[in-house]
This record gives C-alpha cells, structure tokens and sequence, in this order.
C-alpha cells in the first residue's frame, strides 16, 4: 500500500530531526536554554512518531480487513462505510456513526 510507504517515510525523516540524535548532545553540556530546546524538539519528535506509529497501525488493519474482503464494512455496526469515507480516510475501520460515538 502506497500510504504505508509514505509514512515509513515520513516517520524515518522525522527521526532524524531529534535533536537527541545529534553525537554532541550527551557531551555538549550546552546552555540551559539549548538543553529545553533540545528537549522540546526531542518531545515533539516522539508526539510526530507516535502518531504516525498509530496511523500506521491503523493502515496495517485495514490491510488485513481487505485481505479478510471485509475492507469497507464497520466493524462496529457492520454497516458499509461510503465510499466517499474511505477516499478521506482509506483506513477507517468505523462508521461515521461509530466512529462518533467512539470519540466520546
Ligand atoms: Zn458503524
């Protein structure tokens, strides 16, 4: 799936943007100000990561509903999930219905 390549890909650039990454960083013994920083670009990293870890989990499920042939269909209510839906969010595992009360 195209999606997941592009998200491994996104997930591997964000990586390397951690500041954490950085051989100096241990060693620097920088200002305060640079350690927040630092620190701040190192949480947002990981927030970045952790989403796309989640999408990417969610993609893998919609995979393996495809392959099941149950691609499309709720798996809440079993309802078909419109096509329109799916085109937004290809891997959408709810009805809008569902999906709704599950966010409460
Ligand atoms: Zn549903």
């Amino acid at each position: 799936m195209e999606e997941e390549k592009k998200i491994l890909q996104q997930i591997e650039n964000i990586k390397k943007e951690d500041p954490f990454l950085d051989p100096d960083h241990a060693s620097d013994n920088a200002a305060v100000d640079t350690d927040v920083r630092e620190q701040v670009g190192h949480d947002t990293v990981e927030a970045q990561v952790k989403d796309l870890t989640k999408r990417l989990q969610e993609i893998k499920i919609a995979m393996i509903n495809m392959e099941k042939g149950n691609y499309g269909t709720c798996e809440r209510c079993g309802a078909s999930i419109p096509q329109t839906r799916l085109e937004l969010v290809p891997e959408a595992r709810f009805c809008i219905e569902c999906e709704r009360k599950l966010r409460k």
